[in-house]
């Protein structure tokens, strides 16, 4: 059996998933400890909650722990069954983030998945869906499984109730690719998404995006869910280069202005256009693990942070293959994957 320790590093959900994920590809016997140990409440939460429960079924698991406010858990998977599923978090928990966990099995899995989701769909500290859908998943596409996510119904927090349906049609195993330049800019869009919220929300929030990046307002575009839906907001920041898309976000909250909403994604956009790496922060810790699957395959990142370094050393609990990270100059660091 091996132990991970939930309180290295970053001490947060990530080692959870991570750790899941690769317990059942690689068939590893695993016991979980001191879950989240480093977050204001720690344990497990309904989303993690969901996640190892997700992770069982898939893998017809025996677990102890599987409670809310849990920090421990043994897990012993036997073998990866595609099928068709379905997951309800029962809270506005982020439902990507249970994708995250049971998505590596699944693509790698003997047949093909369909995967319902319910709970939130845009969260703030999880990938939104319009990351994943043209950041994240035409990435993984590119090392040979065909992933497609559809975002049938958002839910935003704290209501959420969102539906996320994705179809996985696996690899018998994942190649290496190589990011090592983004190439010129082809397509900019920058959408304020409202739900059950007034328009001046999104204008505002436009307008703080167009004067930060000097967009035009071909640039600009208002989503609206009306109907039984939220409230919700966030902003996203499309920029799709010829090598990939990068896709950054601002959620709204309460208590803070639709201009610091904007000003959130629009910095973080701004930091990626600065340094030029082709491959942004958060895009660059959920590359790992799949890179890592692949044993070879490299990328140009930002200098990694926490969350890329905490996930970096779970995967070398679990894998041989080296994965090494080197600064290039001052704003680009080099992943390596193999030796
Ligand atoms: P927990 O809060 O449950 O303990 P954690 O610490 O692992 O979980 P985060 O550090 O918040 O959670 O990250 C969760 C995942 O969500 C990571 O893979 C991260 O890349 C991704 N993520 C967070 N914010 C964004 C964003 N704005 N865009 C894309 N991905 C994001």
């Amino acid at each position: 059996m091996l132990t991970i320790d939930g309180s290295q590093g970053e001490g947060g959900g990530q080692i959870l998933r991570t750790s899941l994920a690769l317990s059942i590809i690689t068939g590893t016997r695993i016991s979980i400890n001191h879950i989240r140990a480093k977050r204001d409440k720690p344990g497990l939460r309904r989303q993690h909650l969901t996640a190892v429960r997700a992770a069982a079924k898939i893998s017809e698991a025996d677990v102890s722990g599987d409670q809310v406010g849990s920090k421990q858990i043994t897990f012993h998977p036997r073998r990866t069954v595609p099928g068709d599923y379905r997951f309800d978090v029962g809270s506005a928990g982020s439902t990507t983030l249970v994708l995250q966990t049971i998505l590596p099995p699944l693509v790698l899995a003997g047949g093909r998945s369909t995967i319902e989701l319910i709970g939130g769909t845009h969260n703030p500290f999880a990938p939104p869906v319009d990351f994943l859908q043209l950041a994240f998943l035409p990435i993984l596409n590119r090392m040979g499984p065909s992933v497609t996510l559809q975002l049938e119904r958002p839910g935003f927090y704290p209501v959420g109730g969102g539906r996320l349906r994705v179809a996985i049609e696996p690899a018998t195993r994942l190649a290496p690719v190589a990011i090592l330049q983004r190439g010129e800019i082809l397509r900019r869009r920058c959408q304020a998404v409202i739900a059950n919220l007034p328009d001046h929300i999104a204008e505002r929030e436009l307008a703080r995006v167009a004067a930060a990046l000097d967009w035009p307002d071909d640039c600009l575009e208002t989503r609206r869910y009306e109907g039984n839906y939220g409230p919700g907001n966030l902003v996203t920041i499309e920029i799709e280069c010829e090598q990939l898309t990068e896709v950054f976000t601002g959620f709204g909250r309460q208590g803070v202005r639709a201009e610091a909403v904007a000003g959130e994604a629009a910095a973080e956009a701004q930091r990626w256009l600065a340094a030029e790496a082709p491959v942004g922060e958060h895009l660059a810790d959920q590359l790992l693990l799949p890179s890592a699957l692949a044993g070879g395959g490299e990328f140009i990142t930002m200098p990694p942070s926490s969350h890329f370094t905490t996930n970096r050393d779970v995967i070398g609990q679990f894998l041989k293959v080296p994965l090494s990270t080197q600064p290039v100059s001052e704003n680009h660091w080099r992943l390596t994957v193999g030796s």
